[in-house]
């Protein structure tokens, strides 16, 4: 959509058309003066042998015409010369004419000097002469056009790549250098990044408080506002994350009392102190509509998602009252198990709790799906993506996780669930963001900017290139690939422009807009809160209804 809006902009702007015409009117007034010259200069000659010479001359193709040199130098042989070079920039320039409704009869008349009457002033009578005079004046203005037009073909073919870059972006054109036309598109088709985890950051450096941050100078991890920008990031979640407890704090049954719920609204609070601070760059989102108004704004689209089920205390009311404040996504699980639904863990070999979604986890997609909160699969085990992918009515989301695949490690997503993701049968709309830790991209040292891009080709090439995204997990991973500056890597791989605007950020929209419209749809037939309780809670009285 941006590009269509792009190539409209661009020649909706252009002058072209108006270049076109003047340049056109231009000539016909340099045609004109000298074919006035000409048709006087013939009037006061005996042109007879001139016509049949030029007469002769006329049935040859024009290009001998312009290029045959004759030993003869006389007048008339050029002004057939003059006459041929006329004919080609009438032939040129004929559309051009078409468009000339505002022109006078003088500039109406053709440019090519032939067979044409006059009025002899002398006897009353009309005669047909050939329009011959001044040859000079005219071979020089056309010997000049000719080598213009030539040096421009020169230039065309010679300069082909200095031109492009230039000239391209003003027809909707991508410049041929390949990181300019990662910009290009870039600067049409920013970055909606899954995950940021900047909050976690100003939590454990800065303490929480927001006057002590300075996101226009270089913070100490990843992100700032100089970078946002030069990264051309239109927009991203803020990671609203809490670690899990240690199984042992947090019980068999996740019942022992956390300050998961307290310490996600801290950081809840965080997130929007600084993007209060910052009005200039970031403009708070909680919608698909937020998020275009934003980047049409030139600002960063701030959004927020809670990066798992553990940060729900285990209660249904605590989503609804984090999708009030914002939130508009949920990771079902961390790397520890929930009351939800089981997760990856964090190294392989983790024990399933649930195996997969437990009741209530089902109950907790039912009720994101109707709230519009997006359902996130990053952190999850194999068994509740796959469960989820089939629970959920709503397109969900992996907002930081890349393919197993290329990299075996448990919170990648293998090939029987990237399967699942699609739009046929049995299959669930869904984007897969490709995390950029490069723990989860490659082995120790290997992790670069092409590991990267392969994560984003095997997920395309199983799923399909609109089921994959960006979801970078800057400021929560503590090194980046080597080489990710270079993001014309995929455009080197034969991504085209629009194919590349759905991973940086059109794929994420159409997926978030499909879970608003799930949202609407269910509100409207009815669908009512769940009020569903944990059934390990003894807090709250029970009530049969
Ligand atoms: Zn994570």
């Amino acid at each position: 959509m941006y590009f269509n809006l792009f190539i409209h902009t661009t020649f909706s702007v252009l002058p072209h058309q108006n270049f076109s015409f003047q340049g056109y009117r231009v000539a016909r007034w340099l045609t004109s003066s000298s074919m006035a010259r000409s048709r006087s200069s013939s009037r006061s000659s005996n042109s007879s042998s001139d016509s049949s010479s030029s007469g002769s001359r006329y049935k040859r193709p024009w290009y001998k015409r312009i290029w045959s040199r004759s030993s003869k130098s006389d007048r008339s042989s050029k002004a057939v010369k003059a006459a041929g070079v006329i004919g080609l920039a009438q032939a040129l320039l004929s559309s051009s004419a078409t468009m000339s409704s505002q022109t006078t009869s003088t500039e109406n008349s053709p440019l090519l000097a032939g067979p044409r009457p006059y009025h002899d002033e002398d006897n009353g009578q009309v005669k047909a002469t050939h329009c011959e005079a001044n040859p000079r004046t005219r071979g020089i203005i056309w010997g000049i056009l000719t080598v213009l037009f030539v040096a421009g073909l020169v230039l065309l073919v010679g300069f082909q790549h200095l031109l492009a870059d230039r000239f391209y972006p003003l027809f909707g054109l991508l410049p041929k250098d390949p990181m300019l036309a990662a910009l290009a598109i870039l600067d049409k088709a920013p970055v909606i990044d899954g995950h940021i985890d900047l909050p976690i950051i100003t939590r454990a450096m800065f303490a929480n408080n927001a006057s002590a941050i300075d996101l226009e100078s270089r913070m100490p991890e990843h992100v700032d506002i100089p970078r946002l920008r030069q990264g051309r990031v239109g927009g991203f979640f803020w990671g609203i994350y809490m670690a899990c407890s240690p199984s042992e704090e947090e019980g068999e049954d996740f019942m022992t009392a956390t300050w998961s719920v307290r310490d996600t609204l801290e950081q809840i609070d965080i997130a929007r102190m600084l993007m209060e601070k910052y009005p200039k760059t970031f403009q708070f989102a909680t919608g698909s509509d937020d998020i275009k108004s934003a980047i049409k704004n030139g600002k960063v689209a701030s959004l927020m998602g809670v990066e798992g089920g553990h940060q729900l205390g285990n209660s249904l009311a605590v989503l609804r009252q984090y999708h009030a404040l914002g939130v508009r996504y949920v990771t079902l699980t961390h790397t520890c198990h929930n009351a939800f639904a089981d997760s990856c863990g964090f190294q392989p070999g983790i024990i399933p709790r649930h195996g997969g979604l437990s009741s209530l986890g089902r109950t907790l997609i039912d009720e994101m799906n109707r709230l519009g909160v997006l359902v996130d699969l990053s952190h999850t085990s194999d068994a509740t993506a796959a469960q989820a992918l089939n629970q959920s009515k709503a397109p969900v989301i992996w907002s930081h996780s890349s393919a197993r695949a290329i990299h075996d490690v448990p919170h990648n997503v293998p090939d029987d669930v990237l399967r699942l993701v699609g739009t046929g049968e049995g299959q669930k709309d869904a984007v897969v963001m490709v995390n950029f830790a490069p723990f989860f991209v490659a082995q120790p040292g290997e992790a670069n900017v092409e590991a990267v891009a392969d994560h984003v080709d095997h997920i395309a090439s199983v799923a399909g290139k609109k089921h994959v995204g960006l979801g970078s997990d800057y400021d929560g991973i503590n090194s980046v690939p080597v080489g990710l500056e270079d993001i014309a890597e995929l455009y080197k791989r034969g991504w085209n422009k629009y194919e590349l605007a759905g991973l940086t950020g059109a794929n994420l929209l159409r997926v978030f807009e499909g879970a608003e419209k799930v949202a609407q749809e269910l509100q409207a037939a009815g669908q009512q809160p769940a009020y569903d309780l944990y059934e390990k809670r003894r807090d709250i009285p029970r009530i049969e209804l």
